[in-house]
Order: C-alpha cells, then structure tokens, then sequence
C-alpha cells in the first residue's frame, strides 16, 4: 500500500500543529462531514412503473440519496427471498469524494480533523 502523504497544517488562533492527510485537502465540507459521519441516506421511493418492471423480473430494489453529498445507493434484491442482488453506490461528486486508488481507506477521524483544522483556520 502506498504511504498516504500528509502535511503540517498549523493553527494561528491555537499556535499549535496538526498533521493532515493531504488527500482531504480537494474534499468538500459535505465529503469530508460524510466521511466522518457516514451519509445521511433518505430513502427514494421508485416509481410505479419501475416497481412493476422490477416485479416482472422478480426484482426489487431499495434507493437511497444522501441528503448532504447527493451520493445515490442502490440495493437490488430478489423476490421472494429478499436475498441481495447487488449493492452499489454512485458518488455524487466522485473526484471529490473518493481518495487515490491504492491509497487506502481514509479514517473517519482524519476526515474530521481534517475539518476541525478548516474551522481552525476561520478563527485565525
Ligand atoms: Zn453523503
């Protein structure tokens, strides 16, 4: 695995120093609070005529859309097991979202310090 980059970001309101994974640096608030918080799914109910086209295929499926970042899950299961189809997600803003391929997983707690250290600098 790649070594992830990071950078000394220093606060001038707190004088002190925090390292910062560089990956985060592109993210938006609404990225970076998902990566922290998790996504704020609402569900998207389907419409008749796809629940219908889904039926005829022993289908159906679950659509949710994050209510911060606009991220879209989608969970397809077969009827009437209910057994999961498929599971994916398609990234509103990907470029924004998502780190380097081969990086590795980015932390929840380093995208909130990555946060913290943007609500430190407004103070400066
Ligand atoms: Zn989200």
């Amino acid at each position: 695995m790649a070594t992830v980059s990071t950078k000394s970001k220093r606060s001038k309101a707190s004088g002190f120093t925090l390292q910062v994974d560089t990956r985060t640096d592109k993210m938006s608030e609404a990225a970076l609070t998902c990566r922290s918080l998790g996504h704020a799914w609402d569900r998207r109910p389907l419409t008749k005529p796809r629940r219908l086209e889904l039926l005829t295929q022993g289908l159906t499926e679950r659509v949710r859309v994050c209510l911060r970042c606009a991220s879209v899950r989608t969970v397809v299961r077969r009827l009437p097991s209910y057994e999961e189809v498929s599971d994916s997600i398609v990234y509103a803003n990907a470029h924004e979202y998502l780190v380097p391929k081969g990086t590795g997983r980015l932390a929840r707690a380093e995208a909130d310090k990555a946060m913290f250290v943007r609500e430190m600098a407004e103070l400066a």
